[in-house]
């Protein structure tokens, strides 16, 4: 699925060009704010290759995050772990302190979801990008 198919099929509106985050991710990503208030909900597209960095979601009690994919295909994958293959419809419950990182496939968009889990002194550390070397022994 190319980015336009993606943008032009989806519910949630992809937003802008994710800007605030451009440095904790490789290639271009968007993100849409669904919900800001009671429980925090963005919308985060990713263009083909795009993928967030390795990352934690830190907090001392609760927290995490929980991914609903809305469309197109990508992975996920947890520090020592093998990837996981993400299609429209997948849930993927991060726990809290867990490292990870998330994105697209190299040949199509992927869009999700990123639903804030609520918990204590929460903060998400961002750590070394996922390496090409590394993506692109991914099938
Ligand atoms: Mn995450």
């Amino acid at each position: 699925m190319t980015f336009d198919e993606l943008k032009e099929g989806t519910v949630f509106e992809v937003g802008g060009e994710n800007v605030n985050f451009a440095q904790y991710f490789t290639g271009k990503s968007y993100l849409n704010m669904i919900s800001l208030e009671q429980i925090v909900i963005g919308n985060v597209t990713f263009e083909p290759s795009c993928r967030n960095n390795w990352h934690i979601h830190h907090a001392d009690k609760g927290g995490g995050q929980i991914l609903l994919v809305t469309a197109g295909r990508g992975y996920y994958q947890e520090w020592g772990q093998p990837v996981r293959e993400l299609k429209a419809g997948d849930v993927v419950n991060i726990p809290a302190n867990v490292k990870h990182w998330h994105g697209a496939t190299a040949d199509s968009a992927f869009q999700h979801l990123a639903v804030e889990v609520a918990g204590e002194n929460t903060s998400t550390e961002w750590c070394e990008p996922v390496t090409d070397e590394q993506y692109n022994k991914l099938k």
